[in-house]
């Protein structure tokens, strides 16, 4: 990895968890974390305060999802505004769940990513291509018009890091050989180069997410382009701090 990119380790709660089982997460990020990693944990909206408060202030906390205005008739979302006023600074968008799950296209995920960066928050946009379009040699194809749908929304690149997470090994156990992702990783950044600028593809942490557990961390770590992970299932165990280390 290169040294300009520092290692990014995100936890995505889900839909999961209650102030006890919080509470329990609070006191496994006590531990001994390798400071040459951010640390950012994605937690449901109505915990957003309450960790904040908690969590130890060396590591971010950010919702899952906000909507692309700031106020107004748009019942059961929130704004970038009310995550800032609940103290969080960043944000998770277009999830393989909200894509999938909640139909999300890319014209709004774009928009909603323009809106949380111009109200201040930092966001990671997920990106990744379903099993049928790997399996049909379409991945390319599919992450860099998922690329294409964001560039017009993002002003500060230095605020963005981008997760790629393949939708066939999120929550299934199937992860991406370290091959595979580095693959992915390499053409994203060379997609940024040419699409963007040589500075922003140098900088731009491309996080891998899909399966990522304690036993196979490392060696995805070790590959050039992979600056991290955002982690699901393995982000509520104590596990995840073996995660955060990975390149210790
Ligand atoms: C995720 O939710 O972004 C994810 C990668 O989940 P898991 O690690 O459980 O596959």
């Amino acid at each position: 990895m290169s040294s300009q990119r520092k290692f990014f380790v995100g936890g995505n709660w889900k839909m999961n968890g209650d102030k006890a089982t919080i509470n329990e997460i609070i006191e496994f990020m006590k531990g001994p974390i390798n400071t040459n990693t951010e640390v950012v944990v994605g937690c449901p909206q109505c915990y957003l305060m309450y960790t904040r408060q908690h969590m130890p202030a060396s590591i971010g906390v950010a919702a899952q999802n906000c909507y692309k205005v700031a106020k107004g008739a748009f019942t059961g979302e929130i704004s970038p505004a009310m995550v800032k006023d609940c103290g969080c600074e960043w944000v998770i968008l277009g999830h393989s769940e909200r894509r999938n799950v909640f139909n999300e296209p890319d014209k709004l995920i774009s928009d909603k990513v323009g809106h949380a960066l111009e109200a201040g928050l930092k966001v990671i946009p997920c990106i990744g291509e379903k099993l049928e379009e790997r399996e049909g040699n379409r991945t390319e194809e599919v992450v860099f018009a998922q690329m294409k749908a964001l560039l017009p929304n993002i002003s500060d690149w230095s605020r963005v890091v981008i997760a790629y997470e393949p939708v066939w090994a999120i929550g299934t156990g199937k992860t991406a050989t370290p091959e595979q992702a580095q693959d992915v990783h390499a053409k994203l950044r060379q997609w940024l180069r040419e699409n963007v600028n040589a500075q922003v593809a140098e900088s731009t942490r491309i996080i891998y997410g899909g399966s990522v557990t304690s036993g196979n961390c490392q060696e995805l770590a070790k590959k050039t382009d992979i600056d991290g992970f955002l982690v699901g299932g393995a982000s509520l165990k104590p596990d995840f701090v073996h995660i955060i280390n990975a390149r210790t």
